[in-house]
């Protein structure tokens, strides 16, 4: 297995290093040529105008776009997320396109910059998982694929997935929780999500 984590800005080094501790390689990506033969690719948080402009300087959105298309899985975190929104409230027009979610930036982050909530996430299992929001954009809309896999008690989602496309508001990279890390890695395998002993 190889996973590939785009490496332009922002939080990548968290989320190679949350893989590692699954054994699995996990390599920085920055040119379109280091796409080749990977079995997923992470998108993680930080910027999402900065990472939407390097992405296309780069020549990345495309590939990325291609792949995807082809049903290679892909995740995007928090900036990552908005990213894959097929429409996001800024930048409008910026995002990869790839699932039909409409996204709000910063809907969380006006009220409180930063906070960390228990989050109940069924297909992960029982146990509550350590949500870390970091100005954190929500989801509005879902389309009628994507499947809201997480949300606050007050309804708002926070992580969705459509087919092979995986999104969540919140930072597992920042944790030492590895079972959303491990649940993406089963759409890579397409394998069903077992227990996991983390
Ligand atoms: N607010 C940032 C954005 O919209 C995302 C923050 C994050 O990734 N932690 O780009």
């Amino acid at each position: 297995m190889r996973i590939g984590v785009i490496a332009l800005q922002g939080g990548f080094a968290e989320h190679i290093a949350a893989f590692s501790r699954l054994d699995i390689d996990a390599l920085p990506v920055r040119l379109p040529s280091q796409l080749d033969g990977l079995d997923g690719i992470v998108i993680p948080g930080g910027e999402s105008t900065a990472v939407n402009r390097l992405m296309r300087e780069y020549g990345l959105v495309g590939p990325i776009r291609e792949l995807a298309g082809q049903g290679l899985p892909v995740w995007g975190t928090c900036a990552g997320m908005v990213l894959l929104a097929g429409k996001a409230s800024t930048p409008a027009n910026g995002s990869l396109g790839l699932m039909d979610i409409e996204v709000e930036r910063n809907a969380l982050g006006r009220q409180v910059d930063s906070f960390e909530s228990d989050l109940s996430i069924p297909t992960l299992g029982d146990r509550p998982f350590p949500g870390v929001f970091i100005r954190a954009p929500l989801i509005k809309t879902l389309g009628d694929g994507v499947e809201a896999l997480c949300r606050l008690p007050n309804g708002a989602v926070v992580a969705a997935s459509e087919a092979n496309r995986l999104a969540c508001s919140f930072h597992p990279e920042l944790t030492d929780d590895l079972r959303f890390h491990e649940y993406f890695l089963t759409l890579s395998r397409g394998d069903a999500f077992t227990k996991s002993s983390y």
